[in-house]
């Protein structure tokens, strides 16, 4: 699915460099390279502070810590996003409140959003899924009529820009209180490890959240809240700031391949290209296709056997995840995330992709379309 070697060997030169760096300083923790990725992002980002953490999960987990939310308050977020978004929120004791999805951007809905919210709602997280953002203009809308928080889930969308019908432009993960994301190595800026990190423009939350970060301590030794341990190590920041002045070419990259994949299947009508947000850039971290009346397993399968991996993002609506199965939510409830659910499917979609690599896929899948 993806091809981090040949991407790697591409930057090798200054990759190792920064990676030998590291070694010779053994500043293995909060070493130089941190602060100044850190920097670089902020930059990048236009955000007033990036808390680097281990990964983003431990992103997501951080941002709810700070916001002193208290066991039973509920936070709406979708039913259709990588179990981590929801994980967070049950570890903390708050509830999860589902809701469902776009069919077309499969992003979260500001209408199932509104029918969600009781008097004991504290906080939004839209998940920016496969690289387009949510209608954050609508969300902080509702947020700020209810006095919530968002959070937004933008480990699928760095880099990724939203247009708002007020005229500004800003990046995935800027717009809310707080913004998350993930430098898995899979991702769109990835590390070689795991790494990940907060922002936002708010000096109070960004206190609060380097705090929790780091123990709840805020004076040495002291330690004011419950917090947790969670860094970027040193080696992964250099990694990291090596990659960040390619993440505009990588996105261009991911965009060139999505175009090619596009063309090939706009005709197709049992295959449903992605649907383009008009306001939200899209950077693919996923080139997800929706079948319409084939067979999604049986085509992954044909596939399979020609050497081209496919996946489910994702197989099993949260709503019906062992785990998180409660009384509140049964079978048929989210009829659009249970019909992406069995009907999605994604394919290879990385920087590296070449003309021959997108040839072969797309005939295959199209060979496998005509026979059905
Ligand atoms: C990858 C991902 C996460 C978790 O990131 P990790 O670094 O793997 O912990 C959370 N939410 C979404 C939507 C993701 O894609």
């Amino acid at each position: 699915m993806v091809d981090l070697h040949t991407q790697y060997e591409k930057i090798k030169p200054e990759i190792d460099k920064a990676i030998q760096d590291v070694l010779h300083s053994t500043a293995f923790i909060n070493g130089p390279a941190v602060k100044e990725f850190q920097h670089d992002l902020e930059e990048y980002l236009g955000v007033k502070h990036v808390i680097p953490c281990g990964n983003g999960t431990d992103a997501l987990q951080i941002a709810m810590m700070s916001l002193g939310l208290k066991s039973g308050d509920e936070v709406i977020t979708a039913d259709f996003t990588f179990v981590a978004t929801v994980e967070v929120i049950a570890l903390l004791g708050l509830t999860p409140v589902l809701v469902d999805v776009d069919p077309h951007t499969f992003n979260i809905t500001p209408e199932a959003i509104e029918k969600a919210i009781t008097p004991r709602t504290k906080a939004i997280v839209p998940v920016h899924l496969f690289g387009q953002c949510a209608d954050m203009d609508a969300i902080m809308e509702i947020a700020r009529r209810h006095n919530l928080y968002v959070i937004e889930d933008a480990c699928q969308a760095i880099g990724s820009d939203f247009h708002s019908s007020e005229g500004w432009t800003r990046k995935a993960g800027t717009i809310g209180h707080i913004g998350c994301t993930s430098f898995f190595p899979s991702k769109n800026l990835g590390c070689y490890g795991d790494g990940g990190a907060i922002f936002t423009n708010d000096d109070e939350l960004a206190n609060m959240i380097r705090g929790i970060a780091n123990h709840g301590m805020f004076v040495r030794y002291y330690h004011d809240y419950v917090g947790v341990n969670s860094r970027l190590d040193s080696i992964q920041a250099a990694v990291l700031k090596v990659k960040l002045p390619h993440l505009n070419a990588y996105a261009a990259a991911r965009n060139r391949a999505a175009a090619y994949y596009d063309n090939a299947f706009k005709n197709i009508p049992q295959l449903k290209i992605p649907f383009r947000f008009p306001k939200s850039s899209h950077v693919f971290h996923q080139y997800t296709l929706v079948c319409n009346g084939i067979d999604r397993d049986a085509l992954i399968k044909y596939l399979a056997e020609k050497d081209i991996p496919a996946m489910v993002y994702y197989p099993v609506p949260l709503h019906l995840q062992k785990a998180y199965r409660t009384t509140r939510y049964s079978e048929g409830d989210f009829p659009v995330t249970e019909m992406l659910s069995k009907n999605v499917f994604s394919l290879p979609m990385h920087t590296e992709l070449d003309e021959e690599q997108l040839e072969y896929i797309t005939r295959h899948v199209i060979e496998f379309v005509k026979n059905a």
